[in-house]
């Protein structure tokens, strides 16, 4: 099986590794051990503030979503959300559903956002902005640098889920002002899924803090508390963690997490490059490293996904609604090489000669 969706992906041979052995028990020094390496690791990774903090939330990227908008943002704020596909109407849902004042900018499938979009929230008395940088369902990679500089005049906190770009493209939480940064196990970090992380800067810690929200499984204040041993309020996804703790481990003995971030790179740009002689298009200019929106010129995208898994053993992303039968998505996070790349490239050529790519 050859993987290229965006998540879960391939995970590496040494990650798998721990995955097929016996889960130890968990409440001791060793695991304490494990989770303080995963939140130096953790901070490092996003150029966090020394004083910031990251926990570890059992549960699939929504959760930590979820958490961060029940124990970050209040009744009293007045939230502006990025809602460009999916991933930016959970955080329109999650505000609804929590009670907290919103407002979206609404952009089209496939569009990116521009200053000018911008100009007109300014000075609007927003005092927090949400945004998936990496809009997965669309593959549009927001420009954080805008925003950011955005935030920073209009004084917005900012909360950005990096879920599917963390490793794949460069965040920094101090020199662009990010209070919190969402990540989850099975994209770039290329583990099995149930862990998501937040990673929590002085400011997001203060409101914390001051947070009133009832809830007993998504209580940070609780997760922080606890992380301060080494340890989580409930049992925790232990095998995962012991993965993500090997794959950052790793990453950091690769050259940390700019060398993973060339290497993701240089992955989605050799395959941009090769599909050019096909009857495939990329139409979006706004793309991250992480995932390739692709768009079929004469043949039904749904057909080629399923052809690839049935006949070749290949993964694609298909995509939902109306847009399903014209575009797939091809993700180059995970444990994929250029040989990959390649393999996907000529499962496309014999799909050419077969008549079903056209
Ligand atoms: C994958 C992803 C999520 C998390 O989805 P889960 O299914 O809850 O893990 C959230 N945001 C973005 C941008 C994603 O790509």
């Amino acid at each position: 099986m050859l993987n290229f969706t965006v998540g879960p992906v391939m995970s590496s041979e040494s990650v798998r590794k721990i995955g097929g052995e016996q889960t130890p028990y968990f409440r001791n020094d060793e695991f304490s051990k494990v989770m303080f390496e995963n939140e130096e690791l953790m901070k490092e990774f996003v150029y966090a503030d020394e004083d910031s903090r990251a926990v570890f939330i059992t549960g699939s990227g929504t959760a930590a979503m979820e958490a961060t908008v029940m124990n970050v943002l209040n009744q009293n704020d007045k939230v502006l959300i990025v809602n460009g596909g999916g991933f930016g109407q959970r955080f329109v849902d999650l505000c609804n559903l929590h009670e907290i004042p919103n407002d979206e900018i609404r952009l089209d499938f496939g569009q990116n956002i521009t200053q000018e979009i911008l100009d007109e929230y300014s000075n609007k008395n927003y005092t927090a902005f949400l945004v998936n940088i990496c809009e997965t369902s669309s593959c549009v990679y927001y420009d954080l640098d805008l925003i950011s500089k955005f935030c920073k005049e209009n004084n917005i906190f900012l909360i950005v889920d990096a879920i599917s770009s963390f490793l794949a493209n460069p965040l920094n939480m101090v020199e662009q002002n990010i209070d919190v940064v969402i990540t989850g196990s099975q994209k770039a970090l290329a583990c099995p899924p149930g862990v998501s992380i937040i990673v929590l800067g002085p400011n997001a810690l203060e409101k914390v803090e001051n947070s009133k929200s009832k809830s007993m499984y998504f209580d940070l204040k609780d997760m922080l508390k606890n992380g301060e041993r080494g340890q989580t309020p409930f049992t925790p996804a232990v095998t995962i963690l012991l993965q993500i703790n090997q794959r950052l481990k790793e990453i950091k003995s690769q050259g940390g997490v700019e060398a993973e971030i060339k290497r993701i790179s240089t992955l989605a740009n050799d395959f941009r490059e090769k599909i050019k002689d096909l009857p495939l298009e990329v139409k979006c200019d706004c793309l991250g490293n992480s995932v390739t929106g692709v768009y079929c010129i004469d043949s039904n995208a749904e057909d080629i996904v399923n052809a690839l898994k049935f006949d070749y053993n290949i993964w694609i992303n298909p995509n939902g609604g109306e847009i399903g039968n014209k575009m797939f998505r091809v993700g180059h996070i995970g444990d994929l090489t250029l040989e990959d790349n390649d393999k996907l490239i000529e499962a496309f050529k014999d799909l050419e000669k077969r008549g079903i790519l056209k």
